[in-house]
């Protein structure tokens, strides 16, 4: 029964991202990285799990969902393009301690201590492996393009969906980064692609790697799932990351439901300066893979947060909600519990979290 649950919502994945027409990348693990996969926990029966084996398995039926998915009635992408602000560099590398700007979807450029920092680089058009079919971008411009981005100290990517990991982007950054920073088995994508092998550090949940003095970066645990195509579910791994500077201390979700990782996570690192947790793309039928706004801001309690910046909303079409839910909800939630949240748009300058410049 789950496995046809399973099959029923990679089915409708497919129709969702155009995933239909494609066939997986060809990857394979080197000798070093599979011995590491083999000798991780979450690995077993050649695929990759989740703490207490949950699943991606829908609640209810998928005919519910398809039927929501096609007649719900909810407005899923804005009227017209979102706009972005310009990324302004210099604002953002000016500030000493920490500074960020969110680029739309999960994609976050973090200055900490003057180093650069960034998450997920997507810069796609469309979250899908086609150029001409699935989720496409609610803005025209980007904040900033990967060409435009300066020499990065550390790539971090918290798992293989087309969503967080663009091949392109990936591609073009590399030149200008020291090292990529990726869950086990993700390492094969970027080697397939031509990324030498010196820039690439897999991780398991719970390892630590020291970048520089003062500067690393642990993969710590998600609750979620990956593959690239129809034929490679959960053979790479998927994270969040805990990133500890000298003196602040950063955490990105990546994809996750909630799940008691966020406490174990908040109690081996925690308090954080800033989290970034994602905010958008859950569903009734998919809880155990994203979360609700609320748990969004439960998490960030578990995890000690001291300001919250919510990312993974307003950019793609993911699910089944309203485009604007997602921030409507956390930032009703974020308010009664007393939180300091921003939501800036793609491309504005958080320093010393205020807002740089004012939105227009
Ligand atoms: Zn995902």
């Amino acid at each position: 029964m789950q496995f046809k649950c399973v099959s029923a919502f990679a089915a409708l994945c497919a129709l969702l991202l155009g995933l239909a027409a494609c066939t997986p990348e060809r990857m394979e693990p080197k000798d070093t990285s599979r011995m590491k996969m083999n000798a991780s926990s979450q690995f077993y029966k050649d695929t990759f799990h989740n703490d207490g084996n949950v699943t991606l398995s829908i609640e209810g039926s998928w005919l519910g969902m398809a039927r929501d998915y096609l007649f719900g009635g909810q407005q899923r992408f804005p009227e017209s393009a979102l706009p972005v602000s310009v990324l302004d560099i210099q604002a953002l590398t000016a500030e000493q301690e920490l500074s960020l700007s969110w680029l739309g979807h999960s994609t976050t450029l973090i200055n900490l201590e003057g180093r650069l920092i960034l998450v997920d680089p997507m810069f796609a058009k469309r979250a899908s492996p086609l150029s001409f079919i699935g989720p496409k971008r609610f803005h025209e411009t980007l904040p900033v393009t990967a060409e435009d981005l300066p020499a990065l100290d550390a790539v971090l990517i918290s798992h293989d969906h087309y969503d967080h990991l663009d091949r392109e982007a990936v591609q073009t950054l590399a030149p200008k980064t020291g090292k990529f920073y990726v869950p086990l088995g993700v390492d094969a994508h970027l080697r397939n692609w031509g990324i030498p092998e010196n820039q690439i550090v897999a991780l398991d949940w719970w390892e630590r790697a020291e970048h520089l003095p003062g500067l690393s970066f642990v993969a710590t645990p998600a609750q979620h799932f990956s593959g690239r195509g129809l034929l490679d579910r959960n053979r790479t791994l998927w994270a969040s990351w805990t990133i500890l500077g000298q003196s602040k201390r950063v955490f990105y979700s990546g994809d996750s439901g909630y799940a008691r990782h966020f406490k174990d996570i908040g109690n081996a690192y925690g308090p954080f300066d800033l989290t970034l947790i994602e905010c958008g793309a859950y569903s009734e039928y998919w809880p155990s893979v994203h979360m609700t706004p609320e748990q969004t801001i439960q998490a960030h309690l578990d995890l000690g947060g001291k300001h919250l910046v919510p990312v993974h909303w307003s950019t793609f079409n993911l699910a089944i909600h309203h485009w604007r839910e997602p921030m409507q909800r956390a930032t009703a939630s974020a308010s009664s519990h007393g939180l300091c949240m921003t939501a800036p748009l793609p491309g504005e300058v958080l320093t010393s979290f205020r807002v740089s410049p004012k939105p227009q």
